[in-house]
């Protein structure tokens, strides 16, 4: 069975226990929709924007060359990179791709009802064609559709079209396989940001009943559990070798979701997310075997 396949029944029929939703599933949702709305609204509102259809470059509400532009955007950027490596990797709940990518796994491998097989579908074009209207609003201002020829009208049109379609297939036929083997963003945090001080801890092992749902939720393919002994996973898509499951990990928590299937709500569960302890920390072996 295909992981996609194993992993949403394994996800899902954990959730399905659930009278209400978890608390990952509100806070994917929240910040996902937090997230990309602050993303939207920088173009929006002009604080940055290439506009590559007139050359109305914006940066902070100026309009600005392309090369002083591109000079003032690239020191936050960097920053944010920086911050994101240094104390955290929370792609699992913050990248937009991601979020899309388990719509498409859930539209494709959860339970067959009629209202799913067409609701999913449509629910993922609906957010592709959102997301892909966000993407290109940095790049071409919007007015091109109320005041440009009918030319750049065609050419935009078909750049919309192409992106949101391309974002379709890859949500589609990929779903989070994207994230497991082919992110060029989760390969670059991957590589560098193996010294992030949050992540997965096998915290209490004396808890664990080893029935290994973590590892079967687990959407990049990791041994959660093995996560502070630092074990490596080999090559996979466009990931090279030798990275550590701790590498690898996009922080999604489901490997706590399925680790509290088994415990009340006083007990500590074998997993723990959040900052990592020094201990655990040091526990890391180093990203390379020696
Ligand atoms: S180890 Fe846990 S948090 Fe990390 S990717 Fe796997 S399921 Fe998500
Ligand atoms: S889900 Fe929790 S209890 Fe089950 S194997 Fe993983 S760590 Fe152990």
């Amino acid at each position: 069975m295909p992981l996609g396949k194993k992993r949403i029944q394994a996800l899902y029929g954990i959730l399905h226990q659930r009278a209400r939703p978890h608390r990952y599933t509100l806070w994917r949702w929240g910040v996902g929709i937090v997230f990309t709305a602050g993303i939207a609204a920088l173009a929006w509102s002009d604080t940055l924007r290439f506009d590559f259809w007139r050359g109305r470059h914006m940066w902070l509400g100026q309009q600005v060359g392309l090369s002083e532009g591109l000079r003032k955007f690239a020191f936050p950027f960097l920053a944010l990179n920086v911050a994101i490596i240094v104390v955290t990797r929370f792609c699992g709940f913050v990248c937009p791709v991601g979020t899309l990518g388990r719509l498409g796994e859930w539209a494709r491998h959860a339970e067959r009802k009629r209202r799913q097989r067409i609701f999913g579908p449509l629910l993922s074009l609906g957010v592709c064609l959102l997301l892909a209207a966000i993407t290109f609003s940095f790049w071409v201002d919007p007015l091109v559709f109320v005041e440009g020829s009918a030319r750049a009208v065609l050419w935009s049109s078909a750049l919309l079209a192409a992106l949101s379609g391309g974002l379709f297939v890859i949500v589609q036929g990929l779903g989070l396989r994207f994230c497991r083997e082919l992110c060029p963003s989760g390969i670059y945090f991957a590589v560098l940001g193996h010294d992030s001080r949050s992540g997965i801890e096998f915290a209490h092992p004396d808890a664990c009943s080893d029935c290994g749902l973590c590892n079967r939720v687990c959407p990049m393919d990791l041994e959660p559990r093995a996560m502070s002994g630092g074990a490596h996973r080999e090559a996979r898509g466009l990931y090279p070798d030798g990275l550590s499951n701790f590498a690898n990990c996009i922080r999604c928590g489901d490997c706590i979701v399925a680790c509290e299937v088994g415990s009340t709500e006083d007990e500590a569960t074998a997993l723990r997310f959040g900052p990592l302890p020094v201990h655990a920390r040091d526990a890391r072996a180093p990203v390379k075997e020696p």
